[in-house]
């Protein structure tokens, strides 16, 4: 038997459920993206480290962050979000990196 109090739960629920998935965009992967550039990928959890692509590493110094798709180089070169790394490293603007990082095909000269 399911009680009123229980069947309003379940409509806010759902109403929550549904805002958010019509702001939701597929998931990037930014394991993949940032797997392009960024050689030597070791850890397990939600950071990865691997050699820095913005300078000559030998010590894995750099950072990403597989869900949210932020950066870091612990040698100094700066950090950012995943779609600043991405116009970062291939120097491209906003608009450009957006595409790429949702798995379109952009021309990179
Ligand atoms: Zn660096």
């Amino acid at each position: 038997m399911i009680s009123p109090v229980h069947t309003h739960t379940h409509k806010l629920y759902n109403k929550v459920k549904n805002k958010k998935r019509s702001h939701a965009t597929k998931p990037i992967d930014w394991f993949y993206l940032y797997s392009r550039t960024v050689s030597n990928i070791r850890g397990t959890g939600l950071w990865r480290n691997g050699l820095c692509p913005f300078h000559p590493d030998r010590n894995n110094s750099f950072g990403f962050h597989l869900r949210d798709g932020g950066y870091k180089c612990f040698a100094g070169c700066g950090s950012g979000s995943g779609l600043q790394f991405i116009q970062r490293i291939y120097s491209i603007p906003y608009h450009l990196a957006v595409r790429l990082a949702n798995g379109e095909d952009v021309y990179i000269g």
